[in-house]
């Protein structure tokens, strides 16, 4: 007899649904498709990059029984990584910007990683989380330093399984593919193979404010204008796993319409989203209305909003940064 049983914490990875956003279809005649990464069993889109990268160091002789994994990171890789090693036997160092949400500093904490906080500065200063973990792996015997941003393994995952996955759920009827980026791995990855498979499929960058890959794929070069109180997202540099990134257009989204978004899509479809989601749902809805009616445009539901409760779901926080 055939089973369903996954294989503990690693198997059941990926492999996540297709959500119909409800709401935002009806009001646009469009399929607008989320792709349900919030389902993967560390909550995040990042458990797939977490996977490849830990896979990949493992293939190549890097990673050794024992070992530390040293990361930076806005959260979710962090959490997807201290699962991982903890099923694997490894330890993790993670190193994150103090700035991010207590609800993802804490479960980093509770899933046994040691956290090292670090002030919130540019990646050209030598104190910035990324640059700081490089630093501890250099420093720590028998490490790996993951380097998500410029590890391709990173987009492997997505070229490997998300753009599949979602190429054989809509079986192959795509017009738009948009989402915002982090590393990068998620938009690029997921981008390259619907390219490989049709090139007519539009790659839609969505971004933050305070995020300079809106202007990068507008004119070629990157400047940054405005913030955003979103987590995971914006970019300030040309990472690796941006390298090549098929990019027909960008979108850039203002904080005020993505909380809107948010709030609509708990509401009246009972999709409660983190931050990025915001971005990306408002992003699809836009291409939506532009587009007509009659097309389905996918994006990713990358985390929930348990993550941020204590801000986007806050209305003092809202309040304090003039966003109620
Ligand atoms: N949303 C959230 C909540 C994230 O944590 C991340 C990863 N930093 C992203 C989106 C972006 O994913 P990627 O790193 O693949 O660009």
């Amino acid at each position: 007899m055939k089973t369903d049983i996954r294989n503990g914490f690693i198997d059941t990875i990926g492999n996540t649904p297709l959500i119909r956003i409800r709401s935002l279809s009806e009001e646009t005649g469009c399929e607008i498709l989320g792709k349900a990464e919030f389902l993967n069993p560390g909550g995040s889109v990042k458990d797939r990059a977490a996977l490849y990268i830990i896979q990949d160091a493992e293939k190549k002789g890097l990673l050794k029984k024992g070992g530390t994994v040293v990361e930076g990171t806005a959260g979710n890789t962090g959490i997807g990584l201290t699962h991982i090693c903890n099923a694997k036997g490894y330890k993790t160092i993670i190193v994150i910007p103090e700035t991010q949400s207590k609800e993802k500093i804490e479960m980093l904490r509770t899933l046994g990683a040691e956290v090292i906080l670090v002030p919130a500065v540019p990646y050209s200063d030598p104190g910035n989380y990324v640059r700081v973990s490089e630093r501890i792996a250099k420093e720590t015997p028998n490490s790996l330093w993951a380097n998500q941003f410029d590890n391709l393994a990173n987009r492997q995952a997505h070229f490997e399984t998300t753009g599949p996955e979602i190429w054989n759920q809509t079986q192959g009827k795509i017009d738009v593919w948009t989402t915002s980026i982090g590393t990068g791995g998620t938009y690029a990855g997921t981008a390259l193979y619907f390219k490989s498979k049709d090139p007519k499929i539009r790659c839609v960058v969505a971004d933050p404010y305070g995020s300079g890959v809106y202007s990068f794929v507008k004119s070629g070069t990157i400047s940054i204008e405005g913030s955003s109180i979103t987590e995971g997202i914006g970019q300030g540099r040309i990472t690796n796993n941006m390298e090549g990134m098929p990019a027909d257009d960008a979108i850039r989204i203002h904080d005020k319409v993505a909380l809107q978004i948010l709030q609509k899509v708990l509401k009246e479809d009972g999709l409660f989203m983190g931050g990025s989601v915001g971005i990306n749902l408002s992003a699809a809805f836009q291409i939506a209305k532009e587009l007509g009616r009659g097309h389905t445009i996918v994006t990713v539901l990358c985390d929930t909003g348990t993550k941020y409760q204590s801000k986007i779901y806050n209305p003092e926080f809202l309040q304090s940064k003039g966003l109620l």
